[in-house]
Formats: C-alpha cells, sequence, structure tokens
C-alpha cells in the first residue's frame, strides 16, 4: 500500500513532467474508483494549465487557476507518465493528457480516488478529506511538542495514536514500527505515559525514517516514467517491520509482532521499553 514516501515520490516524479503543461484532455474509462469521478472533469479541465503540484498526507494535489485536483493512490494506485497513444490496460482508469505525455492512473484494487476541488468552495485545507488531517511530519511544526501536548488525555497505545493521523500524518504501520523502535519505545505504551524527551525521540525518529523511504524510493524515480515503468513502490530493509522471529540489529533477540487494532505491530523486547 502506498504509503506517504511513495506518494510523495510519486509527486516529485510527476512534477517537472505536469508542472506548467496544459490539459489537452481527460479520460474516465469508469464512473469513479472508492467514489465517483466528477464527470464535468473533461470540460473542466479542457485547456487549462497545471500550475503546481504538492501533496496532503497521502493526497496528491494539483493546482489549477480554478481549484485543485485530489488524487489518492488507495491500496494499490500508481501514476505514471506515458508516450500518448498507448491503448490502457485493464486497470488504466483515468488520464490526464498532458502534451507531450499523458498521466496514467493505474488501481488494480479500486480503492483510489480522484476528486475536484474547485477554489470558490474555499481552500483546499478545508476540504472534507483533508480538514482533519494531523501535521506534516517533514514540516516546520513542532512534532515532539504537538505529540506531548495531544496526547496528555489519550490512554490508547502510541502505535495506535500513530496511525490515527490526527496528531501527524503518515506514519503509517511500517513507518511507525520503524520509528518507535529507533526510538526505543514500546509500541503498546500509553500515549500518555510518554514524556516530552522521549516523544522528542520520537519525533526525530519519524523525520528520519520517512526522510530515508522518501530518499531511497528517489533514486527509483525513473520507475514513474515511461511504459514499461514499474509500479514506483519501494522494497526497504527494516530494523523490525514484517522481521517476526529474525533476530534484531540492534541486540540480536527475536523480533515480535503483536497485534493492535488489526494491524501487525512489530518490535524488539529488549530495545523498545
Ligand atoms: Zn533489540
Amino acid at each position: 500500500m502506498p504509503e506517504l514516501p511513495e506518494v510523495e515520490v510519486t509527486r516529485r516524479g510527476i512534477a517537472p513532467h505536469v508542472e506548467g503543461r496544459q490539459v489537452s484532455g481527460v479520460v474516465l474509462r469508469r464512473s469513479g474508483l472508492r467514489w465517483p469521478f466528477p464527470q464535468d472533469l473533461p470540460s473542466l479541465l479542457a485547456g487549462r494549465v497545471v500550475r503546481s503540484t504538492a501533496r496532503r498526507g497521502k493526497y496528491l494535489l494539483l493546482h489549477f487557476d480554478h481549484g485543485t485536483l485530489i488524487i489518492h493512490l488507495g491500496m494499490s494506485g500508481h501514476l505514471r507518465m506515458l508516450p500518448p497513444g498507448l491503448p490502457p490496460q485493464k486497470h488504466d482508469h483515468f488520464d490526464l493528457e498532458l502534451p507531450p505525455q499523458v498521466m496514467r492512473f493505474t488501481d488494480p484494487r479500486r480503492f483510489g480516488a480522484v476528486l475536484w476541488h474547485p477554489n470558490e468552495n474555499g481552500d483546499i485545507e478545508g476540504h472534507l478529506l483533508l480538514r482533519g488531517l494531523g501535521v506534516e511530519p517533514l514540516g516546520r511544526d513542532d512534532l515532539a511538542l504537538l505529540l506531548h501536548r495531544g496526547t496528555r488525555n489519550r490512554s490508547a497505545a502510541i502505535k495506535q495514536v500513530l496511525l490515527a493521523g490526527d496528531i501527524v500524518v503518515g506514519v503509517g504501520n511500517i513507518y511507525a514500527c520503524e520509528s518507535l523502535f529507533e526510538a526505543g519505545i514500546h509500541p503498546a505504551t500509553a500515549a500518555k505515559r510518554i514524556s516530552l524527551a522521549r516523544y522528542e525521540k520520537l519525533a526525530v525518529a519519524i523525520r528520519r525514517v520517512l526522510a530515508a523511504a522518501i530518499e531511497q524510493g528517489g533514486s527509483s524515480l525513473r520507475d514513474f516514467i515511461g511504459a514499461d515503468g514499474a509500479s514506483g513502490y519501494f522494497q526497504q530493509s527494516y530494523f523490525v517491520y514484517d522481521r517476526e522471529g529474525e533476530p534484531c540489529r540492534q541486540c540480536s533477540s527475536p523480533v515480535r509482532r503483536i497485534v493492535q487494532g488489526q494491524r501487525s505491530t512489530f518490535y524488539c523486547v529488549r530495545c523498545q521499553r
């Protein structure tokens, strides 16, 4: 499933090919994915120029003068820049024609989304899907302070609080496991019992883990471009994630797996307290 780093790498991958380009056409090959496509997208976007790209959480934003195209990759979606005229494959649901290329959205499981937010509906940050999101982990906010302040009354496990995304976005299952390991915090610790000093460690770990993933994905950027491009997702080597029973890379104890909120959590009993 694409997490924040994949979405950011996707944004960086398409940005030079879409920014400043004029839309010559929009192709919708089905009525929608997770939600219906705006059926007037072809007339809304024809002749319009993509002014800039942005990302908020896992939402990709293509800004136009009159509004913003919101794209979510869902569980299995990916975007590629292709030469025009390539016949669509089974799971190619949406094309944005930006001569001399086509931006094609492929999504086998169809949990993705393409939505339109016109300027007259107000600031994009106020959009129903965006307004409840926590801060960007790689932004300028004091993440440690926000985590500490935001959890004084929360008995939920820290791992669950990270996944909830209402304090900080983009710390999905993999990155929550990895950053809690790096910070030495047991994933089941009640969030309200964690001190500011430990949240400072966690904030550093979250930033480092996400930045490293983006950097690693960035080295495979060319995968986003071209007819035979791979999905653009990248395999990384993890300290604990998906390593049940294997030796901790720090202390050699076997990595443990527990289930929290129906998601697997991987951690080291010795390194995380
Ligand atoms: Zn360990």
